[in-house]
């Protein structure tokens, strides 16, 4: 019956994903004792999905290699898991939830983890057999059954799309690329460093179209048989991935009137990553947080930031009352023939300086506006991305220090200080 609790816990998790699980372990590691209630819809418990596009989707990790936790590390720590659950309604006033299984949950604390949905394409033909997207296990499933050993076509030349087609080409598929930029990554990363990743993909046998984009699917007896382009191409495809990013999830906190930012699409937060509504917090993708390393609102969707989200929600809803001051960090591999690290995120950078060598396969780019380091992106330079987090949390011009940077000899621990 709507409006009266069944049940009342202290903590309530809402989201089945890597942020709520980490909210979960540091409320315990951190001296929670009541009661910690986790509400995910996803049949699993909550997974790392960056395998679903790499060792997972290559079928060298397991299902449970994935699990953030084994299942049976829930129970010890007295966190009720809920999989196959969704939160429908939020009663900020009442601090009260409903849950799918129509139990009214009462909480004295809330974490929306909701996460994030891909974004769908709605071209002639997207209803067709053989078209896929990928955020969970499930799809990377359907994805290896459906794709391995054919001949596919990848829409979008950014992460989902380039891990996507260096892990099925390991399966033995035949793999195109198609996309907007004209090199791979390149809005995250420029043309130089995007050009560096697109040569390992096209040196492994992934053919690339750039500058180019989707107009429709053909196929037949409901099954996708090809890929046709704006620019004309005809490509054809035993199946398609579709990567073209995601809308975070906001249904809930919508409904429940939470203050959004519209700007980055996500539930607004302050510096501690508490919303508007009483007792309740975000993290992980969802939450566009005012961050004081940034000195403005960001938003981002990577594994890193999740996880450290997680850690910071937990301690601010005991109490803490402690911004979040992790430098975002982010990880991506392509088969074994290229990893990357990055951190940042750089917006509007106006220079690129790089350390090392990209012919050598070992170099980090920096990014720059008005001589501030912005981010760095580094492949085979790790060490690089300490400086370059100390020197975006500096935020101070470089000057002369530029110099430095571009020179793979010179030492950074003098600059910016
Ligand atoms: C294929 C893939 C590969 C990736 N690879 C990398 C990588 O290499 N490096 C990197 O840094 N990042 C990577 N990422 C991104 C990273 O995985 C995400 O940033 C991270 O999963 C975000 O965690 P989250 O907890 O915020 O959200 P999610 O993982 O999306 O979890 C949110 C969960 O909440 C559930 N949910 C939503 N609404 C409700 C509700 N009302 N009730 C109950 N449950 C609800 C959703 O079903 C979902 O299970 C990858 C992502 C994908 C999909």
């Amino acid at each position: 019956m709507p409006g009266v609790s069944t049940r009342k816990v202290e903590h309530l998790l809402i989201g089945g994903g890597l942020a709520s699980a980490n909210c979960a372990r540091w409320l315990r590691e951190s001296g929670a004792e009541g009661e910690i209630l986790l509400v995910g819809r996803e049949p699993d418990p909550p997974y790392n999905r960056p395998p679903c596009s790499k060792g997972y989707l290559q079928g060298i990790e397991s299902r449970e290699d994935t699990y953030f936790r084994p299942n049976e590390w829930w129970e010890k720590q007295r966190i009720d898991l809920r999989t196959r659950t969704s939160v429908t309604r939020l009663d900020t006033a009442a601090k009260e939830a409903t849950l799918s299984s129509r139990e009214v949950v009462a909480y004295d604390t809330a974490l929306l983890a909701t996460g994030a949905n891909v974004r769908r394409l709605n071209v002639d033909g997207c209803e067709l057999e053989g078209i896929h997207y990928l955020r969970a296990l499930g799809n990377a499933d359907a994805i290896r059954a459906d794709a391995a050993g054919k001949r596919v076509v990848l829409i979008g030349g950014s992460y989902i799309g380039c891990e996507v087609a260096a892990s099925l080409t390991l399966l033995g598929s035949s793999c195109t690329i198609v996309m907007q930029e004209a090199v791979t990554l390149q809005r995250g990363f420029g043309k130089r460093a995007g050009r560096f990743f697109q040569e390992r993909l096209v040196e492994h046998g992934v053919s690339i179209h750039g500058e180019d984009e989707l107009e429709r699917f053909e196929g037949a007896d409901g099954r996708v048989g090809a890929v046709v382009t704006r620019g004309g191409l005809r490509l054809e495809a035993d199946a398609v991935v579709i990567g073209a990013g995601v809308n975070p999830d906001t249904t809930l906190a919508r409904a429940a009137g939470l203050q959004l930012d519209e700007e980055r699409g996500g539930i607004a937060c302050d510096g501690t990553l508490r919303t508007s509504a009483p007792g309740v917090w975000a993290a992980g993708d969802v939450a566009a947080y005012d961050s004081v390393v940034h000195g403005r609102p960001i938003r981002v969707e990577h594994w890193d930031v999740a996880f450290n989200h997680g850690k910071t929600a937990a301690l601010n809803m005991l109490g803490r009352e402690q911004p979040h001051t992790e430098v975002p960090y982010f990880f991506s591999d392509f088969a074994d023939w290229a990893s990357l690290e990055y951190v940042g995120p750089a917006q509007g950078w106006d220079e690129e300086i790089v350390r090392g060598s990209l012919d050598d396969g070992s170099f980090s780019v920096w990014y720059l506006k008005d001589g501030r380091v912005l981010g760095a992106l580094s492949v085979g330079r790790s060490d690089d991305l300490d400086h370059a987090r100390r020197l975006i949390v500096d935020g101070r011009a470089l000057g002369d220090g530029r110099a430095a940077l571009g020179d793979a000899d010179a030492e950074l621990e003098g600059i910016g200080c």
